[in-house]
């Protein structure tokens, strides 16, 4: 959510540093952006509203200079527009900032009778206005930044440049990544490390409440008491490769196909040999009576997934909560009960809080996150990471497949140390895991998924139906085409569509239909022919086994045949693949969907 660079120098920098570290940081989402790059005769700062290629327009991409920050905006506060795009600039302070500040209308107030005049809609502009109020009380920068911390109450990443220090940069985070890079020549910093890492992939991490302070190409970083501490640079396990789309026409593509590797390096990690390994690479769940999954998205259908799988494998307590529910629901959890948080980020605002009150409690926290060492991984007390390298693409594909995988890995854990997988079982599960990734592989070379979206690309609304795992799957399917296609849909369990919304069934209406349990088969075939009798378009995903002529459908798909466990991993590929094909279709910003932000930081 929201994009920051910035970076300062021993000798000037092009300008391009900041665009081309703003357009690697388009996937996150955002509506408008800018920059304020220090030149030798002053600051210069742009701002426009939509892309950075209308900034590109504006600056002449010739320009130097020692010091500069930039920003892409997802507006929280005030309409996208040049106004409210920052930097913000408030007398001596100009700054960019990721986040919420949530008390900015009372100091809004407050700076207002000091004699402050705000411009723009943004909390920003106030946050602004704090740091320059408190920098005409106190000159030693680091202590204004720390006690405008305990001014300002929300969530940000700042990065700050003060009149009096031109060379200077200064960062601080509370709630919102922000990551430091270094080179022979220069230092950075970003909301992730692909912003500059064509610059260097030495990183350092800036943690919660410290202060960086970049200058001449250096780093300082202070803690929370203002002292200066030491921090060691590694090196970011990003390639360059993560961010180029590699011959694919959108990153949502190329991350699609990127599925069957992931699901093949996220078993791999946890499962060398046999599902034995599980001891060793999955924390003891003997202790756990009830499982809590916790998530938002995507994330939360791969916790329904876990959910029901538990249920079903390990005959465990357990429910699926979203995160920005389950926070406000004063949740009744006792000691036997982990909390399971799901997240691509590892940063999302809600699941973050969401695991912080369950920690407030005294109870266990598991988090399955894809984003090394982010807030999520720190916080828990234990966390399994999912292998999907990179995800650019705004939608999530390969990070909720390999979420999925780690929660069933998790589950046929907790069912072996409950003595409730037969060794019989246990080998159909290894075979099928071993053969899962190149299934998939084969699948999506052969299955013709096209037809389906030709089927919907000019539909004004579509329904998913589907029961058990495949209502948790119909879910993701119907949130995948709404976010890249624009398309209106719905996801029922198959037979709650008669209970209203069957109402708006009529001739042409585009209903996707899974079936992959042999047990509810029957039933949603009934439901099928429900909404054929009132002239729905029906399109079928069945597996094979499951498959027999005399089923009606205007499209049929056939699935692999797998364990349901399996299954729930393979069977969301040919959804994804849809959406895409039905964005193409529509001309859609199909790595970049409207209003929609990557890793979402607020609440
Ligand atoms: N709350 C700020 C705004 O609306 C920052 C939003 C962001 O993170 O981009 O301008």
């Amino acid at each position: 959510m929201c994009g920051i660079v910035g970076f300062t120098a021993r000798q000037p920098m092009s300008v391009r540093v900041l665009i081309d570290g703003l357009k690697a940081l388009e996937y996150r989402g955002y509506d408008s952006c800018g920059i304020a790059l220090k030149q030798k005769d002053g600051l210069l700062v742009q701002k426009v509203k939509g892309k950075v290629s209308g900034l590109e327009e504006i600056i002449d991409p010739s320009i130097t200079g020692i010091c500069g920050i930039a920003h892409t905006r997802w507006a929280t506060h005030g309409e996208p527009s040049v106004i409210n795009a920052h930097p913000h600039q408030m007398e001596h302070v100009t700054l960019v900032h990721n986040g919420i500040i949530e008390n900015s209308e009372e100091l809004k107030q407050e700076l207002q009778s000091k004699g402050y005049v705000f411009h723009s809609q943004t909390d920003t502009e106030v946050a602004c206005a704090v740091i320059d109020d408190l920098s005409k009380a106190y000159t030693d920068k680091i202590d204004i930044l720390h006690k405008a911390g305990f001014i300002l109450k929300g969530s940000y990443a700042f990065a700050i440049m003060f009149d009096d220090e031109p060379n200077t940069i200064y960062a601080v985070r509370k709630d919102s990544p922000l990551i430091l890079g270094i080179s022979d020549n220069a230092s950075y910093l970003a909301s992730d490390a692909s912003a500059f890492l064509s610059e260097t992939s030495l990183i350092m991490d800036l943690e919660e409440n410290e202060v960086a302070r970049l200058y001449n190409g250096e780093i300082e970083i202070y803690d929370i008491n203002c002292a200066l501490i030491h921090r060691s640079a590694y090196k970011s396990t990003l390639s360059l490769s993560d961010i180029q789309k590699d011959g694919y026409d959108t990153f949502l593509l190329k991350e699609i196909h990127e599925e069957p590797a992931v699901i093949k390096k996220t078993i791999h990690h946890y499962l060398q040999q046999s599902l034995l390994d599980l001891e060793q690479t999955m924390p003891d769940l003997s202790s756990y009576n009830r499982f809590v999954f916790i998530g938002c998205g995507s994330a939360m259908h791969a916790g329904m997934i876990g959910c029901r799988l538990a249920g079903k494998y390990a005959r465990i307590l357990c429910s699926a909560e979203l995160a920005s529910e389950f926070r406000y629901s004063d949740p009744i959890l006792s000691a036997d009960t982990l909390c399971i948080f799901v997240s691509q980020s590892g940063e999302t605002a809600d699941t973050l809080a969401a695991m912080r009150l369950c920690k407030d409690k005294g109870i266990d926290t598991l988090a399955v996150v894809n984003v090394l060492g982010s807030s999520l991984a720190k916080e828990a007390k234990f966390t399994l990471y999912t292998q999907a390298g990179k995800e650019i693409s705004v939608a999530t594909t390969k990070a909720y497949t390999s979420q999925v995988c780690v929660l069933a890995l998790l589950v046929l854990k907790k069912a072996m140390q409950e003595n409730l997988l037969s060794i019989e079982q246990q080998n159909i599960m290894e075979n099928q895991l071993k053969t899962l990734p190149l299934l998939i592989r084969d699948f999506m070379s052969n299955t013709n998924v096209e037809r389906f979206a030709k089927h919907i690309e000019n539909a004004e609304h579509a329904f998913f139906i589907g029961r058990g795992l495949d209502y948790a799957l119909s879910l993701e399917g119907s949130l995948k085409l709404k976010e890249v296609s624009y398309l209106q849909s719905e996801a029922y369990a198959a037979g709650e569509l008669k209970h209203g919304t069957i109402a708006l069934i009529e001739k042409g209406t585009p209903v996707i239909a899974l079936i992959t349990d042999p047990m509810l088969k029957d039933k949603t075939l009934s439901n099928i022919k429900e909404v054929q009798a009132r002239g729905a378009c029906v399109l079928l995903m069945i597996r094979e086994d499951l498959y027999t002529p005399s089923i009606e459908a205007d499209e049929t798909i056939l699935l692999p045949a797998l364990s349901d466990i399996m299954q729930a991993v393979a069977s969301v590929v040919p959804y994804q693949l849809m959406a895409y094909y039905v964005a193409k279709k529509r001309g859609c910003s199909i790595d970049q969907p409207r209003n929609l932000a990557k890793s979402v930081t607020v609440e």
